[in-house]
């Protein structure tokens, strides 16, 4: 039933302008985590294709960076303008290629397309400075280059936007990309490359290769010289080695790994508002989210009532097929999904946590998990440690503000952090303890294209959106002037 929008994806490597079979002829199934029912294959890129990606990169990316910075935003801009015309379309795909709502995913297009005007924008206000030098006998110019060809590896859990938040600000810079969608998703970005093609960017600009051999693909484009930098989203653990692999052509790197966000509710807080916050932090994207609250951490004296509140509001959702009307939780991605979220739940209730309401998997076809709140969890358990990635919620009280502090720092995770309270002092004081780079105080969501997101400690490197965005693209160059 899903064919009519299938039959507009292209489902070859992207590669050069147009779509295109792999070399060794290979293909894979895309799943639609609803029903465990196969979508569609595509084409499974291999090392030869990658490096026909590349060649096709590096050969214009000197007439792309050479391309007027007005053309460049233009192209962008009416890419910006395609998608948001196809919201019904792109939607769809990443419904029913990842499992999210339709209302979610209506919300990622507007979010995801969004850094393609905004960096449509930015890409005219590339600028650099000029000094004179102390000994007044020079000037220094200081100028900003494009880093060259890049390479954007992408996770599943948003298909639209964790591309166009790498594709536009690359794009802006005047940098070539070629983009290795997760195996589970790469539906959108082709979809996306087609856009890209009819908004008029040159061929060989911008390739997408989805791949089931990512380890080997992967690591041979960034041996080969003319790669230039690796941005990748995903796991703390992938990342890591991609870091170790980047030492060979000391590429620029963008990471954007795992987390374990605290979400806190001080007692003086608007707790009707903070119950509001939590099922966003928690729920939105089915807890599939690296920003998602990870570790709820209640203030003592109010913690009944918010753990009341929030188990009704939780126990509420109703789960199935993201494409059916009113439902409000989707499938996870798929079984491996499933059953790590699974084993953590359960390992914590044979620990001996208390459960709320949920606690386990769906029975029946597709990859569904009940939504779930959970409390009293011993210390020690890994759920209470490792990023969950699911629709669980996990409440744990405490008494002072600097036991909460120290309890949310205490990971090796540092990307996004909450917390309600209505003292401006106490959100000054806590904005800034908070080991994390990014603090959403009273409110849930705080992924904003105008904002750099990014994370410290193990949770990244580089921010992306924002002013700051498209200077993780670009290169400084500092020319000496004898006056
Ligand atoms: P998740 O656990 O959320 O799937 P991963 O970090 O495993 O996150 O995957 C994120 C992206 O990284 C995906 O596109 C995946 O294909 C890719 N990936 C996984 N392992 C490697 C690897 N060894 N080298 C390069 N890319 C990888």
């Amino acid at each position: 039933k899903f064919d009519d929008l299938l039959a507009t994806v292209p489902t070859g490597l992207w590669i050069d302008g147009g779509a295109r079979e792999a070399n060794s002829g290979s293909r894979f199934d895309v799943v639609n985590p609803a029903t465990g029912e196969v979508l569609t294959s595509v084409a499974d890129a291999g090392v030869d294709d990658a490096q026909a990606a590349l060649g096709s990169a590096a050969a214009v990316q000197k007439s792309w960076a050479a391309t007027p910075p007005r053309e460049r935003s233009i192209i962008l801009r009416r890419a910006w303008e395609l998608v948001v015309e196809r919201t019904d379309d792109f939607a769809l795909l990443m419904t029913i290629e990842m499992g999210k709502t339709l209302a979610e995913s209506r919300g990622e297009v507007a979010y995801g397309a969004e850094f393609l005007r905004w960096f449509a924008e930015e890409a005219v206000r590339v600028g650099g400075r000029t000094a004179t030098a102390p000994s007044g006998n020079g000037r220094i110019l200081v100028t900003k280059e494009p880093v060259g060809p890049c390479l954007a590896i992408t996770p599943w859990n948003f298909p639209l936007a964790m591309g166009t938040r790498k594709i536009g600000p690359a794009l802006a810079a005047g940098c070539t990309m070629i983009v290795k969608p997760a195996e589970d998703t790469p539906l959108t970005m082709l979809l996306l490359a087609q856009v890209f093609a009819d908004a008029g960017l040159p061929a060989g600009a911008l390739s997408v290769l989805p791949t089931l051999q990512a380890p080997t693909v992967v690591a041979a484009l960034m041996k080969d010289s003319r790669l230039r930098k690796v941005s990748f989203t995903g796991s703390t653990g992938v990342g890591k080695k991609l870091i170790e692999q980047s030492a060979d052509q000391v590429l620029r790197t963008s990471m954007e790994l795992g987390g374990n966000a605290p979400f806190i509710v001080f007692d003086d807080a608007d707790i009707d508002a903070a119950v509001d916050g939590a099922m966003a932090a928690k729920m939105r994207n089915g807890g599939e989210a690296c920003t998602a609250a990870n570790r709820l951490l209640v203030h003592n004296p109010v913690r009944e009532e918010f753990t009341k509140a929030l188990t009704a509001r939780i126990a509420a959702t109703k789960v199935g097929p993201g494409y059916e009307e009113g439902v409000a939780l989707g499938p996870l991605i798929n079984a491996k999904q499933r059953n790590s979220v699974a084993a953590l739940v359960d390992e914590a209730i044979t620990a001996g946590a208390r459960v709320h309401t949920g606690g386990s998997k769906v029975d029946g076809d597709g990859f569904f998990f009940e939504p779930t709140v959970i409390d009293e969890v011993p210390s020690g358990s890994r759920i209470l440690t490792e990023e969950i990635f699911g629709p669980v919620a996990v409440i744990t009280g405490f008494d002072t503000e600097e036991e909460a502090i120290e309890r949310a720092n205490s990971t090796e995770y540092g990307l996004a952090a909450y917390f309600y309270s209505r003292s401006l002092d106490r959100a000054l004081r806590v904005s800034a303890a908070l080991e994390s780079g990014m603090v959403g105080v009273n409110r849930g969501v705080i992924s904003d294209p105008a904002a750099p997101f990014g994370g410290v400690k193990q949770s990244g490197l580089g921010s992306e959106g924002g002013s700051e965005g498209i200077d993780e693209y670009l290169n400084t160059k500092y020319i000496a002037l004898t006056p």
